[in-house]
């Protein structure tokens, strides 16, 4: 990682009035090494660069990185949360079933919210939140080649 691309980190966390420390830029690091990685994998990737942190130090420095909107947590249904250093665009995601890789989809709209409710209940939205799911290219030829294997 570049010299450069720390300085930067460092000051996207003084521009939200979060203290720098090594553990904060990271984690960072990690995420915009790999985006939509869970707690777990960025605690792996930290680990590897900064040597012994604990999963509680990462966990707290996630939740003041969401807090403060520096970066996005995404939680699909019935899966560990992800996180992602690509915030303020409002894009949503693709999801696959079998191996649970997600990626970016750009929103048609871009600003929030993208869709509109049929009956808001008085309510002021400032969310809506996407997420399509299915099955990813690599997942749905493997098993176009189980079937055809089969015949
Ligand atoms: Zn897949
Ligand atoms: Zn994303
Ligand atoms: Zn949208």
């Amino acid at each position: 990682m570049s010299m450069g691309a720390s300085i930067d980190k460092a000051a996207l966390l003084r521009r939200h009035g979060v203290q720098v420390t090594a553990q904060r830029l990271a984690v960072l690091r990690a995420l915009s090494e790999e985006p939509h990685s869970t707690a777990a994998e960025i605690a792996a990737a930290v680990r590897s660069e900064i040597g012994a942190i604990s999963q509680q130090a990462v966990y707290d420095a996630l939740a003041t990185l969401t807090d403060k909107g520096i970066i996005r947590r995404i939680q699909p249904a019935g899966s560990s949360a992800r996180y992602e250093d690509r915030v303020d665009d409002n894009h949503h995601h693709l999801i696959c079933r079998s191996c649970s890789q997600m990626v970016d989809v750009d929103c048609a709209i871009g600003e929030t919210p993208c869709l509109t409710a049929a009956e808001d209940s008085g309510y002021e939205i400032d969310e809506a939140e996407v997420i399509y799911w299915g099955r990813c290219p690599d997942c749905a030829a493997a098993e176009q080649a189980t079937i055809r294997a089969k015949q």
